[in-house]
């Protein structure tokens, strides 16, 4: 039963992934993200403008059926179209799974009751910031932009969780308002969720701030900031604070290979919401775990 519960949510998942493909492949960086008269209209093959089938629509299996190619031209397309539907499936399926581990088996209170109505709300916004987080990293990959109605939807997201975790953290507890959990009290003295969530917040649109003026918007941009205070206040503090040291540290290690491959030169701008929110998944996925394994690599 709950297996199944899984396989359609993945499936599901998988079809959300296929129209947030149609939203990123018919964005352009001049016109809105949301845009009724882009967004409508049938999905075609970009490259001969044959309009897809039902069978040709078909998440993740179309695409390994026709091997990667047009079924009318034969031109190759874009390894976007599986690659957005498998991680829209993922985070439907994957997420629920994690966060259930995460809050549910920690809580001693919750074992006794059905799952109570605000923590799908909970699940759902969780959801929904990792889907945001997917759009911006393709977006940014193929327009060095990162549109603002996506920053926007993820403070309304964070006001969302902050509400809910402010509300029942007594059930969330002891150590679930931080994906950091116990080591959140080696870091802040805070412990109040709205306290902690407009210090991330604080904290990302203040660091990014100073990078961005002192390289006078070389390497990063405005894009950039918004989204380090959006995601700064969606984590909050103390996450917020391993998630880009994580993001530079891959940053680093990107920057360097694609030099090496010659595919960059130092001076080229490389998008860095991708790397961000590399470090923002890092974060809610091993948060403690990095914390604790760094703490032993040095036997504290
Ligand atoms: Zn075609």
């Amino acid at each position: 039963m709950t297996a199944l519960f899984y396989i359609l949510a993945f499936i599901f998942g998988a079809a959300i992934g296929s129209f947030l493909n149609v939203l990123i492949f018919r964005y352009t960086p001049q016109g809105r993200l949301f845009d009724g008269k882009r967004l409508g209209g049938r999905s075609h093959c970009p490259y001969c403008g044959h309009v897809l089938g039902a069978l040709e629509l078909v998440p993740i299996v179309s695409y390994l059926v026709q091997g990667g190619k047009c079924r009318i031209c034969g031109h190759g397309l874009s390894i976007q179209y599986p690659l957005v539907e498998f991680l829209g499936g993922a985070i439907f399926a994957g997420l629920p799974i994690f966060l259930n581990s995460f809050y549910v088996k920690s809580s001693v209170l919750f074992a006794a009751f059905a799952l109570p109505f605000w923590y799908y709300c909970l699940v759902g916004a969780w959801i929904v910031v990792f889907l945001v987080w997917l759009v911006m990293t393709a977006i940014d990959l193929r327009h060095y932009v990162i549109p603002n109605e996506l920053n926007l939807l993820l403070v309304l997201l964070g006001v969302v969780i902050v509400y809910i975790v402010a509300g029942h953290g007594d059930l969330l507890f002891p150590f679930r308002t931080s994906f950091l959990e116990q080591y959140e009290l080696l870091f802040s003295p805070w412990s109040n969720p709205v306290v902690t969530h407009l210090i991330g917040l604080a904290f990302g649109g203040s660091l990014f701030g100073i990078l961005v003026a002192v390289s006078r918007g070389r390497g990063m941009g405005l894009g950039d900031v918004k989204l380090a205070v959006a995601a700064g206040f969606v984590l909050g503090f103390p996450d917020i604070v391993l998630a880009t040291m994580l993001a530079f540290i891959l940053g680093g290690f990107v920057s360097v290979i694609l030099v090496l491959l010659r595919q960059k030169t130092m001076r080229d701008r490389i998008p860095f919401a991708p790397i961000l929110v590399l470090g923002f998944v890092l974060t809610v996925f091993f948060g403690a775990a990095i914390v604790n394994g760094y703490f032993r690599l040095f036997s504290l």
